[in-house]
């Protein structure tokens, strides 16, 4: 009897003739996850087995893997004689503390001679009359056994861990994320991430007035998301020319209006240079002065790239619920500013006018934003120190 791991798809079921796209991504993030296991994949079109000697480490780097339903680990039997699933079985639970059971059994090998109830049935006979002071309860069990006879093998289970769900990291092409330090985009990042989606990153800063520590969390922030098979660059842009430019020149409670319709057109000159398909950031409905609908409509009016924002809809404590459950949450709330916090004008104008900012924007020095790509940084994540942490 081998011990292995039973990989059920999530979403991807409902791919039709797709499927094997998706497929072939969930094999590549488990392989990237295994790196330095000994082990073998076997994939067909409803589930992936996973035959490996360290079935609980396996196990455990798994469980951030997006495109998987539910982690089973399985005991595969070679012989399908119904005495042979009984001794079996008896040895999958003989060790095992319980009261009450359930046994349920799938048959999707139909050539195989005894119906699925009488499998059941004899199967749990069988475990009642060689384990002690158990019961079968069919509505509420402890422990529900699982027996799956298949054409290739007989398999029995019943420890099930929860998969992550979503689509494998990759399966819906590339987008730039706007990464900030704050709590927001990166739990953007990571939504968009479990929808399939690889991500770049593009940061802005401004150092003086930022630091290098500020840098420094947001590469920490990127790194994580690698826990969930994101692989990919930041774009560290230097925007501090265009930052005391606006300062200077331009309208005080417009800065912030200004400064991220700059942000857009950059994001999206870099986002047409990596060939990604959209851009994605932190924004939330109301949550400052920016992000209402009309500041809103009033950045967005710089760019036709589509604009994802996973958390519009979100209240602050749900975000900070998942920032915290994906371990983003704790680097976050660090203290360094970023160039936002650092330029923040004392009223900003919650309903811009787009005539306003069309005719105060014939003042700006549009050779600068040509500039700055010139000096933009780039960061593989991870990153090579942290590398064999993430993969
Ligand atoms: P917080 O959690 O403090 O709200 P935030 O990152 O969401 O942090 P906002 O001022 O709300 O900050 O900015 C809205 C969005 O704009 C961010 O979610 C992010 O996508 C993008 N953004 C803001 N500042 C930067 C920056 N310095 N570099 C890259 N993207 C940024
Ligand atoms: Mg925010």
């Amino acid at each position: 009897m081998e011990k292995l791991l039973l990989i059920k798809y999530g979403e991807l079921t409902t791919k039709g003739d797709n499927r094997n796209y998706f497929i072939c991504f969930l094999v590549k993030s488990i392989e990237n996850k295994l790196l330095g296991l000994n082990y073998k994949i076997e994939k067909d079109y409803y589930r992936m087995f996973i035959h490996t000697d360290d079935v609980y480490e396996a196990l455990n780097r798994l469980k951030n893997v997006f495109g998987i339903h539910e982690i089973v680990i399985a005991y595969k039997l070679n012989d399908s004689n119904i005495d042979s699933i009984c001794t079996s079985a008896v040895d999958v639970l003989k060790n095992v503390s319980f009261n009450t059971f359930k046994v349920e059994t799938n048959r999707s090998d139909k050539s195989y001679k005894i119906k699925s109830n009488d499998v059941s049935r004899t199967v749990g006979a069988s475990i009642l009359k060689n384990i002690n002071n158990i019961t079968v309860d069919v509505h509420n069990p402890d422990i529900l056994l699982n027996v799956e006879i298949r054409k290739e093998a007989v398999y029995l289970y019943y420890e099930r861990y929860a998969g992550m769900n979503g689509y494998p990291v990759g399966t819906m092409g590339k987008a730039l994320l706007m990464l900030s330090g704050g709590i927001d985009s990166v739990v953007a990042g990571y939504l968009s991430i479990k929808r399939g989606v690889s991500l770049d990153f593009v940061y802005f800063e401004s150092i003086p007035h930022t630091s290098l520590e500020a840098r420094n969390k947001v590469i920490s922030l990127a790194n994580t998301l690698c826990n969930y098979g994101n692989i990919g660059h930041i774009y560290v842009v230097n925007f501090t020319k265009i930052q005391e430019y606006i300062y200077k020149n331009m309208k005080g409670e417009y800065l912030i209006t200004f400064m991220r319709r700059m942000m857009y057109r950059i994001a999206e000159k870099i986002a047409e240079k990596i060939g990604a398909n959209a851009i994605i950031n932190g924004e939330n409905i109301g949550q400052v002065a920016s992000q209402t609908l009309t500041s809103i409509k009033a950045v967005n009016d710089v760019t036709n790239y589509p604009i994802i924002r996973p958390l519009a809809t979100y209240d602050k404590l749900e975000i900070i619920d998942v920032a915290k459950k994906i371990g983003t949450y704790n680097i976050s709330i660090l203290p360094y500013e970023d160039c936002c916090t650092v330029f923040v004008p004392k009223h900003p104008v919650i309903n811009p006018k787009l005539d306003v900012i069309h005719s105060e924007e014939e003042k700006f020095d549009f050779a600068l934003l040509d500039q700055i790509f010139e000096d933009i940084i780039n960061i593989e994540v991870p990153t090579k120190e942290r590398h064999n942490e993430y993969l």
